[in-house]
C-alpha cells in the first residue's frame, strides 16, 4: 500500500527552520542517514531517545509504503575526546586505560549497543557501516577536497580550510552561525599549532608513535577525522545527495555543519535535503551528566537498580514514555512521568485486548474512519507522536464505552479499529503487547509487598534481626528493598 501518495508528510527541516512537505529525490524511495554511536562506553539513555525517535520515523515511513534505506553508522575510530581536533581518540584512550586492543573495546560496546536496542525493540538499520571499514573512501574524499583547494596539509595531518571555504560558501548555514562570530568567540587552545585558523578541522590526523589505531595514507600514517566518516559513509550508500539526515541536537554543530562543508567542498553540492534533529533527554529537570552524577543508564532504568526511580520499568513502557513527547521537544525523565506512562500504557493494552470480545452492533455510534485519519494527520505533521497517542487513548475510551454499552460499533468498524490500533501501537511506535499479568509484575509485586509488610511489623515490634533477615534474603534473591519517605519500595537487581 502506497499510502504516502495520499498522505503527504510534513517534516521540520533544521536547515530552513520550517516544516516542509516531504518530497524524496526518487518517488517512493527514501534514503535516511543517522549518526550512530561512538562505541567506547555503554550506550547513553539520551542516545537511546535519539535512536528511538529515528526508529519511529523509519517505521512510519515504511508503514506509509516508502522503500527506505536507513543507514546508521558505528564510530569505531577518529572521534577525539573533546569533539575537536585536540585530545586523544576516545577508543584508543579507553583501550590504553584498560590495556586491551582497541577493537576489543569496539566489539564489547557494539554488542552492548545492539543488545540495548534489541531490548527496546528497535528495527535494525538497512546498513550499519563502520568508520574503520571505510578508510579508503575517507582518503579519497580528502584527496578531492585537497584538489578543490579547500584543505591543506601540515606535518602529516590534513585540515579543512574553513576560512577559504567561507569565501565562496556559507559555513554555518545549518547552525545559523556566522564565521565572524565563531572567530570572535574562539579561545586559543594548545595543540592546534598546525592549523591556520582555530575554526579549521581535521580531515586526517597524523598518528603519534604510541597511537595504536593507524592507517597508511598519502600523508603518512594516521587516522581520519570524525566528521569525515559520516560524509564518506552516507554518500557511499545513499548518493551524493540524499533525503534525510538525522542525529541528536548536539551534533548540529560542528559535526553536521562540517559534513555539509566537506560535501560541498568535495562534490560541489549540499548533501542533504532534510536535516532532522532529536532533542535532549533530561533527568529530573537537569541535563544528564556523568560528572555531576545526574545520570542513569538504560540497564539501571530497566532493572530499577538506581537511586532516581522507585521501581523497574518495562522496555515498552520506557518507549511509550519517550513517544509521549515530540522528538523535537526536550524530554524530562522523572519517576512520576514514567509511572503515569506505565498506567497509560497498560490502559491501552487492556483496551486492545478487550477488542475481540466486543459485541457487534448494527450501527456504529463513533466514526472510526475520521478517528483513523486523525491518527495519520498527527504523524504526517512532523511525526507528532504525542497527538497520535492522545488519539489512541480516545480509541481506548470508545472500546471501554462499547463494552459498557454506552457506544456501539459494527463488526467492520471494530475490525478497522483493531488493525489501525495494531498498526500504530506495534508497527509504528514499536511497542510490545504485554499486560501487567503477562509481565509477571503483578504477582511478584504482590509477593514482595507481603514481605515488606511483614518486615514493617517486625520493625514495629523491634525485632530488627527479623527485619534485616527479610531485607538480606530478598537481596540474595536479587530483590533490593529501598526505604524512603513514602515507605519501602523494591527493585530487581
Ligand atoms: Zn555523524
Amino acid at each position: 500500500m502506497q499510502l504516502f501518495k495520499h498522505q503527504p508528510i510534513k517534516i521540520y527541516n533544521s536547515l530552513s527552520g520550517t516544516k516542509e512537505t516531504f518530497k524524496p529525490i526518487n518517488e517512493g524511495y527514501v534514503g535516511m542517514y543517522v549518526c550512530g554511536p561512538t562505541v567506547y562506553s555503554n550506550v547513553h539513555l539520551g542516545n537511546v531517545r535519539t535512536f528511538m525517535s529515528f526508529d519511529m520515523i523509519f517505521r512510519y515511513l515504511k508503514h506509509v509504503g516508502y522503500k527506505v534505506r536507513y543507514v546508521r553508522n558505528i564510530t569505531d575510530a577518529g572521534h577525539l575526546e573533546n569533539d575537536a581536533d585536540a585530545g586523544e581518540d576516545k577508543i584508543t584512550k579507553k583501550a590504553r586505560l584498560e590495556q586491551i586492543e582497541p577493537m576489543e573495546i569496539v566489539q564489547r560496546y557494539t554488542v552492548d549497543f545492539h543488545n540495548i536496542l534489541n531490548t527496546f525493540n528497535f528495527l535494525p538499520p538497512s546498513i550499519e557501516p563502520t568508520a574503520t571499514g571505510h578508510i579508503i573512501e575517507q582518503i579519497e574524499l580528502i584527496k578531492d577536497i585537497l584538489n578543490n583547494g579547500f584543505a591543506y596539509q601540515v606535518n602529516g595531518s590534513v585540515y579543512f580550510d574553513v576560512h577559504k571555504f567561507n569565501e565562496t560558501h556559507d559555513y554555518g548555514i545549518l547552525s545559523k552561525r556566522k564565521l565572524e562570530d565563531l572567530i570572535h568567540n574562539t579561545r586559543e587552545l594548545d595543540g592546534q599549532g598546525d592549523k591556520k585558523n582555530p575554526q579549521d578541522f581535521a580531515l586526517w590526523k597524523k598518528a603519534e608513535p604510541q597511537h595504536i589505531m593507524r592507517w597508511p595514507s598519502p600523508w603518512g600514517d594516521g587516522f581520519p577525522g570524525w566528521h569525515l566518516e559520516c560524509t564518506a559513509m552516507s554518500t557511499k550508500y545513499l548518493g551524493d545527495q540524499f533525503d534525510i539526515h538525522g542525529g541528536g541536537m548536539d551534533l548540529k554543530f560542528p559535526h553536521h555543519e562540517c559534513e555539509i562543508a566537506q560535501n560541498e567542498a568535495a562534490k560541489g553540492q549540499s548533501p542533504v535535503n532534510y536535516w532532522m534533529h532529536a532533542n535532549m533527554l533530561e533527568l529530573n529537570g537537569q541535563r544528564m551528566s556523568k560528572s555531576t552524577g545526574n545520570t542513569v543508564n538504560p540497564d539501571e532504568l530497566l532493572s530499577g537498580n538506581n537511586k532516581f526511580f522507585s521501581k523497574a520499568f518495562a522496555p515498552s513502557v520506557i518507549r511509550f514514555f519517550m513517544a509521549q513527547a515530540h522528538y523535537r521537544s526536550v524530554l524530562d525523565l522523572t519517576d512520576d512521568g514514567l509511572i503515569a506512562s506505565e498506567k497509560g500504557f497498560f490502559r491501552l493494552m487492556d483496551a486492545i485486548n478487550l477488542l475481540d470480545g466486543l459485541k457487534a452492533s448494527e450501527t456504529s455510534s463513533v466514526d472510526i474512519n475520521t478517528w483513523k485519519q486523525k491518527c495519520y494527520d498527527a504523524m504526517n505533521d512532523d511525526f507528532n507522536s504525542p497527538i497520535l497517542i492522545a488519539n489512541l487513548f480516545e480509541a481506548a475510551k470508545y472500546i471501554n464505552q462499547v463494552k459498557e454499552g454506552s457506544e456501539t460499533l459494527t463488526k467492520e468498524d471494530a475490525a478497522l479499529l483493531k488493525t489501525t490500533l495494531h498498526a500504530f501501537l506495534f508497527d509504528v511506535l514499536g511497542l510490545e503487547n504485554v499486560t501487567k499479568k503477562e509481565s509477571g509484575q503483578d504477582k511478584l509485586s504482590g509477593a514482595v509487598n507481603v514481605l515488606i509488610k511483614l518486615r514493617q511489623e517486625a520493625r514495629a515490634n523491634k525485632d530488627f534481626a527479623m527485619s534485616d533477615k527479610i531485607r538480606d534474603e530478598l537481596a540474595e534473591a536479587g530483590i533490593l528493598l529501598k526505604d524512603g519517605k513514602e515507605g519501602t519500595t523494591f527493585s530487581l537487581l
